[in-house]
């Protein structure tokens, strides 16, 4: 079942998708998304790193992520998965054995106040600042329907979240030349929660795939402390091209597992 939605989805995301016929390809994504340690690097090293890093298993746990049959091998389908466009966070480190729903979420909560400020310190070169402003602000508004926490746009360097359009920039990962790297949160040097979208990207506004409010949600749930899930009808699974217009189930249990019940009402 699993299988079959994520090849539909694949048909979605693309049009036209280039097989790699190399293990380099998968052995470069298993290492940047958190499955294999070493740096994501082409070199002729890869039959040694390989054996020492036991990509067999690493490939077998991406594939139980994304709801793949576990064979180990970079076969068509697994590489067709690693092509669709995805959030740059690290997926989690799980064993070999059935990743559980609940261990997507992080073992406790990253906030202590609930009343949150973000702001857009960079906007993208060529969206409009209003929508891109009401998008952030409805992907906002969807986890404080479920929990207590608040966000407002202070418009201030001194806010908890700072959101930016890039094409490439000098945290972390690089957008430059990666149409599948969507976007990705990140802590900085100051401690202030950063959420970096991809500018070069051409985002959707009609809540089909590679929406900006789908993107923003997810994220979103990383700075409040949700992790990549298996669980593919949720906001939290790792790529985008299943867009929701809202929360889903999963996603309300994860976040409320770790703040509680919404208390407050209005
Ligand atoms: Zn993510």
């Amino acid at each position: 079942m699993k299988v079959t939605i994520l090849v539909s989805c694949a048909v979605i995301c693309f049009s036209s998708v280039a097989f790699s016929s190399s293990v380099d390809k998968s052995l470069i994504f298993l290492q940047k998304y958190g499955y294999l340690d070493g740096t994501p690097t082409r070199s002729n090293k890869f039959s040694r790193l390989k054996r020492e890093n036991n990509y067999s298993e690493a490939l077998k746990r991406f594939q139980r992520l994304y709801g793949l049959n576990p064979t180990g091998i970079a076969d068509k389908e697994t590489l067709l998965a690693m092509d669709l466009p995805r959030c740059g966070v690290k997926d989690p480190n799980t064993s070999k054995q059935t990743i559980q729903k609940r261990n997507a979420v992080l073992n406790k909560p990253l906030w202590k106040k609930r009343d949150l400020t973000y702001t857009i310190s960079q906007y993208s070169h060529h969206l409009n600042r209003s929508l891109v402003e009401h998008e952030i602000e409805r992907a906002f508004a969807e986890w404080s329907k479920y929990t207590d926490f608040t966000f407002t746009n202070s418009k201030s360097q001194n806010a908890d979240i700072d959101i930016r359009f890039e094409r490439d920039h000098v945290y972390g990962d690089s957008f430059y030349g990666d149409n599948s790297l969507i976007a990705y949160t990140q802590v900085n040097k100051d401690g202030m929660r950063l959420i970096h979208f991809n500018d070069e990207k051409k985002w959707n506004f009609n809540g089909k795939s590679d929406s900006l409010f789908w993107t923003a949600l997810h994220e979103i749930g990383h700075i409040l402390g949700l992790d990549h899930t298996n669980v593919i009808g949720s906001v939290m699974w790792p790529t985008s091209c299943l867009s929701f217009s809202e929360l889903q189930s999963y996603d309300i249990q994860a976040i409320q597992e770790l703040y509680g019940l919404k208390k407050t009402h209005g």
